[in-house]
């Protein structure tokens, strides 16, 4: 989402610290501080009343070092050329810490999708990837669904691609409709990578997930499955919220029944769930004294303000930049270990590389095959990176996120040298 803040200049920011730690060069800096390719697309929608729309989009490469470019499409009045390059450098760490052979790119239209007709969105979306089609490709640039865009936008988009190829190219795109060659898991992959990146993080601080105390912002998709999974694994999941405040119970909540119970009275929101000892707000839920605390909502919840208030011993950021890095230096000095946003929300991206050799393999794997390839390298990432943390940094000085920015940066530099770029 668009914040006050240029992302942009965070997301330089960010890498200025990881190149400074790195120890590398001011022209490595320059490399990667700005995309490789820019795509700007002007589109012009003929609207349900006769008049003409233009409306703009664009799609960032960032890098290519390790592999195709990848990352998804969002759909936001808001968004701009500012916002699609960060959000492009971050899929580039994303996806080199992932460990997935890709490179980085985000897509954007500068719209507000529930003003259009379906047909003038399905317009809207054929035209911008007819715009972009010469820069995609299953080898060379492989989008995917982001804000406000779903399998539906991924089926038009691999419609208009395969129209235009004469050839059903189902791989340039990911998070399709299972008829086209999409995964079950995708709707739960986020989810079930933050609940498994939690369950391994707090094996390491506490012994075992199993009992732990859990408070979860937000109940979307990324907020609702990781509350599901953490409750499968043995975490009891004591207070969930969602925009309009949330629910507290010692006993722990059944993110399914909440589910179940409120669908039955046509409500999207956990207030409206009867079963609760008291209600809380958003800001009570973060103060609350858990053993975990997942923010899985919006950007910027943990802040100067409230920071010296949270209890948690372990966050783990579903949502992106939940953390606010003045905070985050508070937490660090206290000891507080933070599970940065590129790790555990990268469930989504790995689940998409494997809906991509799936077919390119022309293949059909099985849910549970998806399932146990997901955790298993959400596991391994999780263990790497704590390693590297453990072994060569400073705790006192240095976090988990500064630990996967070293290795994901590092991982795109070595890759940039070996193919003689720099
Ligand atoms: N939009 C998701 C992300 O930002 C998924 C990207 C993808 O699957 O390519 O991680």
């Amino acid at each position: 989402m668009a914040t006050s803040k240029d992302p942009y200049l965070e997301a330089k920011k960010q890498l200025r610290s990881a190149v400074d730690i790195l120890g590398y060069s001011d022209e490595i800096y320059e490399m990667l501080s700005t995309p490789e390719r820019i795509v700007q697309v002007k589109i012009p929608v003929k609207m349900d009343d006769g008049k003409l729309k233009i409306f703009t989009g664009w799609r960032v490469q960032h890098n290519s070092a390790l592999g195709p470019y990848k990352g998804g499409v969002r759909y936001h009045p808001e968004t701009n050329l500012s916002e699609v390059m960060a959000l492009a450098m971050w899929m580039t760490w994303k996806n080199s810490l992932a460990d997935i052979p890709y490179g980085g790119a985000k897509g954007g239209i500068q719209v507000d999708p529930f003003q259009l007709s379906p047909r003038e969105l399905e317009t809207l979306s054929r035209k911008y990837f007819a715009g972009i089609s010469k820069f995609v490709g299953v080898d060379l640039d492989v989008p995917a669904p982001d804000v406000n865009t779903n399998p539906q936008t991924m089926a038009w988009f691999v419609d208009e691609y395969s129209n235009r190829n004469d050839a059903q190219l189902f791989g340039v795109v990911t998070g399709k409709p299972l008829e086209l060659g999409g995964l079950q898991t995708r709707i739960f992959s986020t989810g079930l990578g933050v609940a498994t990146v939690a369950k391994q993080a707090a094996k390491k601080i506490f012994g075992s997930i199993e009992g732990r105390t859990v408070a979860v912002q937000g109940f979307g998709n990324v907020g609702f499955y990781t509350a599901k999974f953490l409750n499968e694994m043995g975490a009891k999941v004591i207070a969930i919220s969602d925009v309009k405040g949330g629910i507290y119970s010692s006993k722990g909540f059944d993110a399914d029944e909440i589910k179940a119970t409120i669908s039955k009275k046509g409500s999207m929101f956990v207030t409206d769930y009867p079963n609760y000892e008291k209600k809380i707000s958003n800001e009570e839920l973060l103060q609350l004294n858990v053993d975990i605390l997942v923010p899985a909502a919006i950007e910027n919840v943990i802040t100067e303000e409230n920071v010296s208030k949270i209890k948690a011993k372990l966050i783990v950021e579903g949502a992106n930049g939940p953390t606010a890095p003045e905070a985050e230096e508070y937490l660090t000095k206290k000891g507080v270990v933070i599970v940065p946003d590129t790790l555990a929300n990268s469930g989504g991206v790995i689940m998409s590389h494997i809906e991509w050799v799936n077919n390119r393999m022309g293949g059909w794997i099985t849910e549970d095959e998806a399932r146990n390839r997901l955790i298993q390298k959400m596991e391994n990432n999780l263990d790497m990176i704590w390693n590297f943390w453990e072994n060569k940094l400073d705790h006192e000085k240095y976090n988990l996120r500064m630990a996967a920015y070293g290795i994901a940066v590092d991982k795109v530099v070595r890759a940039m040298k070996l193919r003689g770029w720099i």
